[in-house]
C-alpha cells in the first residue's frame, strides 16, 4: 500500500463535529442507571468473533452492562437497543451460576474480566460491583479477574481482600485521542497514576492501546503514552500484560453515526472489511502500529507482555512477535495469570 492511500483523520474536521457531539442526547442517557433481572446466563466465554484471529480466551462476567462516559468509537452504541446503563439486581443468580461452573474447573487457570459491555470501574463507587465480584472469586486460586476501565474511580478497591487475584486494567490512548474521541473519562495521566495507586495497593495492572487510530503523528505519540507507563509504575514486574489494537468495528456503527451525522473521521481513508466482518485498517497500517509500539515497550521492558488483539498469525509474524507466543495467545496468558496468582 502507497503511503498515500493512508487513512487521514482530519483533526479540523473533527473539531467541527465536535460541537454537534456535544448536545447529542447520547450522552445525557447514559447517565441513567436502571436496574433489572439478568434472565440468561452471566458468564461467557469471549466469542473471539472468529477463528482466524489469534483469542485471548477471556472469560466475560457481566454484573451491569453500559457506561456513563462517551468514547466517538464505543460499540456499545449498537450493540444495546438503549444508552442507559444497566446494573442487575439479581446478583445472587451471577454468584451461583460462578460456583456451579467452576466446579468443573478446578484445576486450569481462568481469566475472567468484567469490562466487556460497560466499564468495570465507572460505578465502583456507589455500587461496588468489582469489589463483589473479587469476592466471590476469591475461594478459588486458579482465578485471575481483570477490571477494565478509563475512570480513576479506585479508591474503594481497597476493600479487596486479595489485590493479588485481581488486575486492574487501564484502557489508553494519545492525549490527541482521548481529547478527540473520549467524554467524561478521566485524563490520561491521571489513569497512570492511578495505576501506579493500585500498584502500592497491591494489585497488578494492565495497559490497552484499543482502539489505536491513524492520525498524522500518532507514532510519537503513542510511543510517548507507552513511555510514561514506566515513568508512573514501580515495578514492571506488577504490569500483567498489555494489549493493543488498531481501530476496527461492526459497519453498523459507521452507518449509525452517519445518521447522526458525526464522528465520520473515524473512518475516513481506506478500511477493509476483516475475517470477522468488521471494518479495520489494511494490513500494513496494522502493522505498522503493533511494529511500533513493540519496540517502544521493549526498549522500556525488554520481557513486556504485550500482545496484539483479535489479528492472526501472520500479522504476528510480520510483527516479529509470533515466536513469543510458541504455544498460542491464550496460553501464553494463562502463563502470566499462573506467575501472578503463585504469590497467593
Ligand atoms: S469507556 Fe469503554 S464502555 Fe465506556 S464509552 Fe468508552 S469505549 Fe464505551
Amino acid at each position: 500500500m502507497s503511503i498515500t492511500n493512508k487513512p487521514v483523520f482530519c483533526l479540523s474536521l473533527y473539531h467541527n463535529e465536535y460541537k454537534k457531539l456535544m448536545i447529542h442526547n447520547i450522552e445525557r442517557e447514559r447517565l441513567n442507571l436502571k436496574t433489572a433481572i439478568h434472565k440468561g446466563e452471566f458468564w461467557k466465554p469471549c466469542p473471539g468473533t472468529s477463528k482466524d484471529y489469534l483469542c485471548c480466551g477471556y472469560q466475560i462476567l457481566t454484573p451491569l452492562t453500559g457506561c456513563g462516559m462517551y468514547c466517538s468509537y464505543c460499540i456499545l452504541q449498537v450493540y444495546f437497543d438503549h444508552q442507559h446503563q444497566t446494573c442487575y439486581e439479581n446478583f445472587d443468580d451471577l454468584e451461583r451460576e460462578v460456583h456451579h461452573k467452576m466446579e468443573e474447573r478446578i484445576s486450569a487457570v481462568v481469566r475472567f474480566g468484567t469490562g466487556e459491555f460497560g466499564d468495570s470501574l465507572y460505578q465502583e463507587d456507589k455500587l461496588g460491583l468489582s469489589r463483589k465480584v473479587a469476592d466471590v472469586l476469591d475461594r478459588y486460586n486458579n482465578v485471575l479477574v481483570e477490571f477494565k476501565t478509563k475512570s480513576v474511580n479506585i479508591s474503594t478497591l481497597r476493600q479487596i481482600k486479595n489485590p493479588v487475584k485481581a488486575v486492574i486494567g487501564f484502557s489508553l490512548n494519545t492525549f490527541t485521542m482521548a481529547a478527540l474521541l473520549e467524554r467524561g473519562t478521566a485524563p490520561v495521566l491521571e489513569r497512570l497514576k492511578a495505576a501506579r495507586r493500585c500498584e502500592e495497593m497491591g494489585f497488578s495492572v494492565a495497559f490497552h492501546f484499543d482502539p489505536m487510530v491513524w492520525y498524522d503523528g500518532w507514532e510519537g505519540e503513542y510511543r510517548q503514552i507507552v513511555s510514561m507507563i514506566y515513568d508512573h509504575i514501580k515495578d514492571a514486574k506488577s504490569i500483567a500484560w498489555c494489549s493493543m489494537g488498531g481501530f476496527r468495528t461492526m459497519p453498523s456503527l459507521k452507518n449509525e453515526l452517519r445518521n447522526r451525522s458525526i464522528h465520520l473521521p473515524l473512518f475516513a481513508g481506506e478500511m477493509i472489511l476483516g475475517a470477522d466482518g468488521k471494518l479495520r485498517y489494511p494490513r500494513p497500517l496494522r502493522v505498522s502500529f503493533y511494529k511500533a509500539m513493540d519496540e517502544e515497550f521493549r526498549k522500556n521492558q525488554p520481557d513486556a507482555p504485550l500482545y496484539i488483539c483479535m489479528e492472526s498469525q501472520e500479522v504476528w509474524e510480520a510483527c516479529g512477535m509470533y515466536g513469543r507466543i510458541p504455544y498460542g495467545l491464550t496460553h501464553f496468558l494463562d502463563e502470566r495469570a499462573k506467575t501472578i496468582l503463585s504469590c497467593v
